[in-house]
């Protein structure tokens, strides 16, 4: 009997185990407040965001490609990076990019406490500021993860949460072409790519980049910050020129 009870608590851990893990995964879903991971429009518009930096080895190439094909990207930035980095985060925002809040030492903010959350959160924001930011600062979580806290944190304060559907996976290869033919096959109207530019170097990051710029214009596309996104679906106001 004892053995049978053992077993079913075992089994009712696991089945809760896996639904918060599906939860704090999710796209598509949080319990509060609102969440984005690309917006519904039949326009071929399409935002590239750009995480965990900024970064001396990979921002200031993306820049000059961006600048290059006149394209504004939005960068969603580390505090402790922008700290380390403070000329190259304000020199995202002189050049027209949106940047957003990733949190300030890129830890997953899942079973953490309600104030160590918000500390990194308004850390960030802080740092964002001070180097020029201005309007609605935009919040995407490390690795995407969130389960109850961070939403509810996030939803108290009217923040925007930013994902992503468009998800080619620049951690685990830098072969351009690879990232290159990922992006082009999943790219619909309204998607928003996730690219990474902190720390190690990433050839095939910026590379692809190139390759993704010329390869969605070719298709038609437009690329817009994410505020100019949620802007065109009717999901928000696009933020102040910087
Ligand atoms: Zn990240």
């Amino acid at each position: 009997m004892n053995r049978k009870r053992w077993g079913i608590g075992v089994l009712a851990l696991l089945v809760v185990l896996f639904g918060l893990w599906q939860l704090s995964k999710a796209r598509t879903f949080q319990v509060f407040g609102e969440l984005h991971h690309r917006v519904e429009t039949s326009e071929k518009v399409v935002a590239l965001t750009f995480d965990d930096g900024p970064s001396p080895a990979n921002t200031p190439p993306l820049l000059a490609l961006l600048a290059q094909h006149q394209v504004k990207a939005t960068f969603f930035m580390v505090g402790r990076n922008i700290e380390a980095h403070r000329e190259l985060a304000a020199r995202v925002i002189s050049e027209g990019h949106q940047v957003g809040n990733h949190s300030y030492s890129h830890k997953r903010l899942v079973f953490r406490s309600p104030s160590t959350i918000q500390e990194e959160i308004s850390r960030t924001d802080a740092l964002l500021r001070e180097v020029g930011a201005r309007g609605e600062i935009f919040f995407r979580a490390p690795f995407g993860k969130k389960l109850l806290v961070l939403p509810w944190l996030l939803a108290r304060d009217n923040r925007k949460h930013i994902i992503f559907d468009v998800v080619p996976d620049d951690h685990a290869t830098q072969d351009a072409s690879l990232l290159t033919s990922r992006v082009l096959e999943a790219t619909r109207p309204g998607s928003i790519i996730l690219l990474h530019d902190g720390w190690a170097t990433k050839p095939g990051t910026i590379e692809a980049t190139r390759r993704i710029l010329e390869g969605l214009k070719a298709q038609g596309y437009r690329f817009v910050t994410v505020s100019e996104l949620l802007a065109l679906a009717g999901k928000g106001s696009p933020a102040p020129d910087p």
